[in-house]
C-alpha cells in the first residue's frame, strides 16, 4: 500500500469552494434556507485529513414537523399537484441536466465530504445519480389505471357500474440515506418519488450532508417548486427518529444499517406507515473451477474494495473452488496491493479514507479479532493516515462460518476467501447467512450459472460480475437485507397507492 495525503485546496472546483465559503448550511424547508430552530450546528469533516469543512444545521423535531408541513402543503399545491405528467416528466430531465453541469463540483463535495476518489464520484455515482432522474423521467407519463368490468348483483336495473383505479401519490416520503454513497442513495429515492408525485423530506447522513444540501439549491434552479423537497441535516436519532415517526409521513423510504431498518419498521407498524427497507449485506461470491480467473480477480476486488468495501452489496465472501483457490487468493491479494491510497482529489490515489474514524476503527477491530483466531491476514490489514481514516485493501484466509468476521457486515475493504470442494456445501454457506442482498457466481457454464443463480437467496444474482447495478435493474434485499425494491418499475410503485373508483352510471 502507497500512501498519499495531499491538501485539496489547489484543485478545487471555483463553485465547490464557493459553496465550502459561505459559511454555515442551513436546513431547506418550504424554498427557504433557515437556522435550525435551536440554532444548533455540528461539524462536517474531511474524512482524509480531519480537517472540518462546513458548519451544519443540527435539526430536531421542531425542524422536522416545519418539514413535513411545507411538504404536506406543497403536496396539494397547485405548482406541483396541477403539473401535467408531461411537465413533471420534463422538470425531472431537467434536473438531470442540472447534475450534469454541476458534475465536477458534485463530485468534489463528495470526495470532500465521504472520502471516496473523485473518479468513483465523477464518473461513477454522480452520472449514476443523473441516469436515475432521466430514467424516471419517462415514467410519469405511463402512470396508468385500470377499468375493470364488473358483476355486482346491487346493481339497479337499467344501470351500469363504471368502476376504474387511480395511481395516486402516496404522499409525504420520508427519504433517510446513509453515508457511503450520499448523492446516489438520495437521487435513487427522490427521482421514484417526484415521478409519482410526492413531496419528500430528504435526511442525509450526519458524516456526509454537503451534497443534499448543494442538491437541494440545484433543485430550486432546476424549477422544482418550493416545498416539493425539503433537506433537514442532522443526527439518526435526533432529526432521523422524528421524522421516521412522524404522524404526517405517508411513507419512510430508508437505506442504511439492518440494525435502524428494524427499528423504523417497528415504530412504523404502531401507525401502519408505508415502509421500503434498503439495508445490509454479507454477499457471497462462487467462483467455479472454470471461471475466467483473471476477469473473476478483477472482478471480486473491485467488488470488495471500490469506495473502501463501503458498499452494501461488497463481495466480502468469496468462495473459490479449490482448483482455482491459490490464483484468487495470490490475485486479489496482488491485485489489492497494487491500489493507491490517497486524499480523494489526488488524481493518482485509486481509493480514499474511510468515512471516519470510527468506521475506520470498526473495520480493524474485526480484523484483529480475526488474527487473534489464527486467520491468515495476506494483505492488508492495517490502519493508515493523518486522521487513521485510511484502510489498506484486505484479503483474510481461514475464516471460519462461525466467526464474526463471516457472519456480520464489516463495510470496509476486507475479503474472507475460502475454498470449496463440493456445490451443495458451498450453496448452503452462501445461504447460511440472515442476509440476502447480492451475490455472484462466476462460471463460463452457462446452465450452471444459471442453476446457482436460481437457489442463491438473494435480492440480486451477477453472473461473471459484481455490482452491476443500474436504475432500470429492481435492486431489493431478500431476509434481513429489506423490504421492498428500488429502480425499475418496482422502484416506482414504492410511491403509489391504488384508488378504486366504483360508480353507478
Ligand atoms: P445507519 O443505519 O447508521 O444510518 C443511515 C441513516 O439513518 C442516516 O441518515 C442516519 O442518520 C439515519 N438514522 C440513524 N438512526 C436513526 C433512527 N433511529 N431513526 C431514523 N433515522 C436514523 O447506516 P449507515 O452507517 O449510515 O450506512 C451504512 C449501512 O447502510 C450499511 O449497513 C449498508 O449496508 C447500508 N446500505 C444499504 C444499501 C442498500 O441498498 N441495501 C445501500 C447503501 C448502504
Amino acid at each position: 500500500m502507497t500512501l498519499t495525503v495531499h491538501p485539496p485546496g489547489p484543485h478545487l472546483h471555483p463553485d465547490a469552494a464557493a459553496f465550502l465559503d459561505r459559511g454555515p448550511r442551513g436546513l431547506l424547508i418550504g424554498g427557504e434556507w433557515v437556522r435550525a430552530a435551536s440554532g444548533a450546528t455540528f461539524a462536517t469533516r474531511d474524512p482524509a485529513t480531519g480537517e472540518h469543512l462546513a458548519e451544519i444545521a443540527r435539526a430536531d423535531t421542531a425542524d422536522v414537523d416545519a418539514a413535513v408541513a411545507a411538504a404536506t402543503e406543497a403536496l396539494t399545491a397547485p405548482a406541483w399537484a396541477e403539473m401535467t405528467p408531461a411537465a413533471r416528466g420534463a422538470l425531472l430531465w431537467r434536473i438531470a441536466d442540472v447534475i450534469e453541469e454541476h458534475a465536477d463540483e458534485l463530485a468534489q463535495l463528495e470526495t470532500l465530504d465521504q472520502g471516496k476518489s473523485w473518479r468513483t464520484a465523477r464518473f461513477g455515482e454522480i452520472p449514476a445519480a443523473v441516469n436515475q432522474f432521466r430514467y424516471y423521467s419517462g415514467w410519469p407519463t405511463k402512470i396508468l389505471g385500470e377499468t375493470i368490468p364488473t358483476s355486482l348483483s346491487r346493481t339497479p336495473p337499467g344501470k351500469q357500474v363504471f368502476a376504474y383505479t387511480r395511481r395516486e401519490p402516496v404522499g409525504v416520503v420520508a427519504a433517510i440515506v446513509p453515508w457511503n454513497s450520499p448523492m446516489l442513495m438520495a437521487s435513487m429515492k427522490l427521482a421514484p418519488a417526484l415521478a409519482a408525485g410526492c413531496t419528500l423530506v430528504l435526511k442525509p447522513a450526519e458524516d456526509t450532508p454537503l451534497t443534499a444540501l448543494r442538491l437541494g439549491e440545484l433543485l430550486g434552479e432546476a424549477g422544482l417548486p418550493a416545498g416539493v423537497v425539503n433537506v433537514v441535516t442532522g443526527y439518526g436519532g435526533e432529526a432521523g427518529e422524528a421524522l421516521a415517526t412522524h404522524r404526517d409521513v405517508a411513507k419512510v423510504t430508508f437505506t442504511g444499517s439492518t440494525a435502524v431498518g428494524k427499528h423504523i419498521a417497528a415504530a412504523a407498524g404502531a401507525d401502519l406507515r408505508r415502509v421500503t427497507l434498503e439495508l445490509g449485506g454479507k454477499s457471497p461470491s462462487i467462483v467455479m473451477d472454470d471461471a475466467d480467473i483473471d476477469q473473476t480477480i478483477e472482478a471480486v476486488s473491485r467488488g470488495i474494495f471500490d469506495n473502501g468495501g463501503q458498499v452494501c452489496v461488497a463481495s466480502s465472501r468469496i468462495y473459490a473452488h479449490r482448483d482455482v483457490y491459490e490464483r484468487l487468493v495470490e490475485g486479489m491479494a496482488a491485485f489489492g496491493s497494487s491500489l493507491r491510497l490517497g486524499h480523494g482529489l489526488d488524481p493518482h490515489a485509486d481509493l480514499g479514507p474511510l468515512v471516519s474514524a470510527t468506521q475506520a476503527e470498526r473495520v480493524d477491530a474485526f480484523v484483529a479479532e480475526g488474527r487473534a483466531a489464527g486467520v491468515d491476514v495476506v494483505t492488508g490489514g492495517r490502519r493508515d493516515g493523518p486522521a487513521g481514516t485510511f484502510y489498506s485493501p484486505t484479503v483474510l484466509t481461514g475464516v471460519r462460518e462461525d466467526m464474526r468476521l463471516m457472519r456480520e457486515e464489516i463495510f470496509g475493504p476486507v475479503a474472507a476467501v475460502t475454498p470449496f470442494d463440493d456445490l451443495d456445501e458451498v450453496i448452503g454457506w452462501a445461504n447460511d447467512t440472515r442476509y440476502g442482498l447480492a451475490a455472484s457466481v462466476f462460471t463460463q457454464g452457462l446452465s450452471n450459472a444459471h442453476r446457482i443463480a436460481g437457489r442463491l437467496q438473494s435480492g440480486t444474482v451477477w453472473v461473471n460480475c459484481h455490482s452491476f447495478l443500474g436504475p432500470e435493474l429492481p435492486k431489493g434485499g431478500h431476509k434481513e437485507s429489506g423490504w421492498g425494491y428500488e429502480n425499475g418499475a418496482q422502484g416506482l410503485e414504492n410511491y403509489l397507492e391504488t384508488k378504486t373508483v366504483v360508480a353507478v352510471i
